[in-house]
């Protein structure tokens, strides 16, 4: 008679599920990080939003040469 395994977790099933946590969590950290670094680099060489300065939401923090133009247009130069 054959012996069923339905006795939990074996040793092999623990390691691969630490090793998808470890991979999926490095895919989600590595992404988050990517997104970040993009984003600031994205708001600081790029427009996104035609160079319409008014209203848009990046405004406080770009650096292209409208937004500081129409800071001090504007006085809404900050620190
Ligand atoms: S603040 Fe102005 S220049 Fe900067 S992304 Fe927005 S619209 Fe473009």
């Amino acid at each position: 008679m054959k012996k069923e395994k339905d006795e939990g977790m074996t040793r092999r099933d623990f390691i691969k599920s630490m090793g998808f946590t470890f991979f999926f969590t490095t895919l989600i950290a590595g992404t988050a990080v990517l997104g970040i670094k993009g984003r600031d680099n994205f708001s600081l060489e790029k427009c996104v939003n035609d160079y319409i300065c008014r209203g848009c939401g990046l405004v406080s923090e770009c650096g292209l040469p409208q937004a500081l133009s129409y800071k001090k247009a504007t006085g809404k130069e900050g620190g």
